[in-house]
Protein backbone atom coordinates (compact mmCIF):
# COMPACT_ATOMS: atom_id res chain seq x y z
CA UNK A 1 0.00 0.00 0.00
CA UNK A 2 1.17 3.61 -0.86
CA UNK A 3 1.51 6.43 1.38
CA UNK A 4 1.49 4.41 4.73
CA UNK A 5 1.18 6.61 7.93
CA UNK A 6 3.80 5.83 10.09
CA UNK A 7 2.88 4.03 13.35
CA UNK A 8 -0.22 2.60 12.29
CA UNK A 9 1.23 -0.97 11.08
CA UNK A 10 -0.48 -3.96 13.55
CA UNK A 11 -2.46 -1.49 15.00
CA UNK A 12 -6.47 -1.88 15.32
CA UNK A 13 -8.66 1.20 14.96
CA UNK A 14 -12.19 1.20 15.84
CA UNK A 15 -15.06 3.65 13.95
CA UNK A 16 -18.59 3.83 12.92
CA UNK A 17 -21.19 5.35 11.40
CA UNK A 18 -23.64 8.51 13.76
CA UNK A 19 -26.39 6.80 15.15
CA UNK A 20 -23.98 4.01 16.30
CA UNK A 21 -25.42 0.88 13.83
CA UNK A 22 -22.58 0.52 12.17
CA UNK A 23 -19.09 -0.81 14.24
CA UNK A 24 -16.16 -1.74 12.84
CA UNK A 25 -12.09 -2.22 13.48
CA UNK A 26 -9.64 -1.97 10.82
CA UNK A 27 -6.28 -3.70 11.23
CA UNK A 28 -3.12 -1.17 10.21
CA UNK A 29 -1.52 0.20 8.03
CA UNK A 30 -3.61 3.03 7.30
CA UNK A 31 -3.23 5.21 4.38
CA UNK A 32 -2.75 8.60 4.09
CA UNK A 33 -5.70 10.97 3.42
CA UNK A 34 -6.79 11.80 -0.52
CA UNK A 35 -9.06 14.65 -0.53
CA UNK A 36 -11.33 14.22 -3.55
CA UNK A 37 -13.41 17.14 -5.33
CA UNK A 38 -15.03 15.05 -8.10
CA UNK A 39 -18.47 15.10 -8.82
CA UNK A 40 -19.40 11.89 -7.41
CA UNK A 41 -18.07 12.94 -4.08
CA UNK A 42 -19.91 16.51 -4.63
CA UNK A 43 -23.16 14.72 -4.85
CA UNK A 44 -22.84 12.22 -2.45
CA UNK A 45 -21.44 14.04 0.43
CA UNK A 46 -22.34 17.62 -0.69
CA UNK A 47 -18.82 18.89 -0.15
CA UNK A 48 -15.23 17.10 -0.93
CA UNK A 49 -14.95 13.77 0.03
CA UNK A 50 -11.56 12.32 1.83
CA UNK A 51 -10.51 9.01 2.82
CA UNK A 52 -8.07 7.36 4.40
CA UNK A 53 -7.55 3.54 3.27
CA UNK A 54 -6.85 0.04 4.64
CA UNK A 55 -6.45 -3.73 3.70
CA UNK A 56 -9.98 -5.03 2.76
CA UNK A 57 -9.31 -8.29 4.26
CA UNK A 58 -8.19 -5.61 7.51
CA UNK A 59 -11.33 -4.71 8.14
CA UNK A 60 -14.26 -6.52 10.57
CA UNK A 61 -17.43 -5.43 11.57
CA UNK A 62 -18.22 -5.79 15.38
CA UNK A 63 -21.32 -5.70 15.42
CA UNK A 64 -24.55 -7.25 13.15
CA UNK A 65 -25.03 -4.14 11.08
CA UNK A 66 -23.81 -3.88 7.71
CA UNK A 67 -23.36 -0.81 5.31
CA UNK A 68 -25.79 -0.64 2.54
CA UNK A 69 -23.79 -0.44 -0.66
CA UNK A 70 -24.56 1.70 -3.60
CA UNK A 71 -23.10 1.86 -7.29
CA UNK A 72 -21.80 5.57 -7.73
CA UNK A 73 -19.97 4.71 -11.06
CA UNK A 74 -19.21 1.22 -13.79
CA UNK A 75 -15.45 0.94 -11.33
CA UNK A 76 -16.63 1.75 -7.80
CA UNK A 77 -19.34 1.65 -5.00
CA UNK A 78 -19.82 3.45 -1.42
CA UNK A 79 -21.36 2.08 1.75
CA UNK A 80 -23.43 3.73 4.04
CA UNK A 81 -25.32 3.28 6.91
CA UNK A 82 -28.84 2.98 6.04
CA UNK A 83 -30.23 4.23 9.40
CA UNK A 84 -27.95 7.43 9.53
CA UNK A 85 -26.76 7.82 6.39
CA UNK A 86 -23.24 8.59 7.35
CA UNK A 87 -21.15 8.14 4.41
CA UNK A 88 -17.74 5.74 5.43
CA UNK A 89 -16.58 3.74 2.49
CA UNK A 90 -15.65 3.63 -1.10
CA UNK A 91 -14.92 0.46 -2.66
CA UNK A 92 -13.21 0.19 -5.79
CA UNK A 93 -13.80 -2.84 -7.97
CA UNK A 94 -11.23 -5.40 -7.94
CA UNK A 95 -8.83 -3.84 -5.50
CA UNK A 96 -7.89 -5.28 -2.05
CA UNK A 97 -7.99 -1.78 -0.46
CA UNK A 98 -11.34 -0.30 0.91
CA UNK A 99 -11.34 3.61 1.42
CA UNK A 100 -12.64 4.47 4.79
CA UNK A 101 -13.70 8.17 5.95
CA UNK A 102 -11.46 9.67 8.11
CA UNK A 103 -14.48 11.33 10.12
CA UNK A 104 -15.99 7.49 10.74
CA UNK A 105 -13.03 6.77 12.81
CA UNK A 106 -13.69 7.10 16.46
CA UNK A 107 -10.16 8.71 16.86
CA UNK A 108 -8.57 9.82 13.77
CA UNK A 109 -5.53 12.08 15.25
CA UNK A 110 -3.19 9.86 13.62
CA UNK A 111 -4.29 10.17 10.32
CA UNK A 112 -2.38 12.69 8.12
CA UNK A 113 -3.45 14.28 4.41
CA UNK A 114 -1.42 13.50 1.76
CA UNK A 115 -3.33 15.22 -0.97
CA UNK A 116 -6.12 15.70 -3.26
CA UNK A 117 -7.37 14.58 -6.73
CA UNK A 118 -9.71 15.92 -8.66
CA UNK A 119 -8.55 19.57 -8.45
CA UNK A 120 -10.04 20.98 -11.82
CA UNK A 121 -13.66 20.06 -9.94
CA UNK A 122 -13.13 21.73 -7.05
CA UNK A 123 -16.14 24.10 -6.38
CA UNK A 124 -15.06 27.90 -6.03
CA UNK A 125 -17.21 27.77 -2.54
CA UNK A 126 -14.98 24.11 -1.61
CA UNK A 127 -13.10 23.80 1.47
CA UNK A 128 -9.71 25.70 1.37
CA UNK A 129 -6.77 23.18 0.47
CA UNK A 130 -3.33 24.88 0.77
CA UNK A 131 -1.74 25.64 -2.52
CA UNK A 132 1.44 23.36 -1.92
CA UNK A 133 -0.92 20.43 -1.29
CA UNK A 134 0.39 17.69 -4.03
CA UNK A 135 -1.82 16.70 -7.04
CA UNK A 136 -1.83 12.80 -6.62
CA UNK A 137 -4.07 12.14 -10.05
CA UNK A 138 -2.87 9.03 -11.76
CA UNK A 139 -4.56 7.47 -14.84
CA UNK A 140 -7.03 5.43 -12.65
CA UNK A 141 -9.81 7.43 -11.87
CA UNK A 142 -11.91 7.57 -8.83
CA UNK A 143 -8.99 6.23 -6.60
CA UNK A 144 -10.34 7.40 -3.18
ZN1 LIG B 1 -25.83 4.92 11.33
ZN1 LIG C 1 -14.41 11.79 -5.52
Amino acid sequence: MDAVITGTEDRNFDGGCHCGAIRFRVKGPLRQILMCHCSDCLKLSGTSWGASAAMLDHLTYLGTARPRWYRSSSWAERGFCADCGAQMFYRRDGRDQISIAPGAFDDSDMLVVAGQIFRHDHPSWGPVMPDDLPDLDTPQDGKV
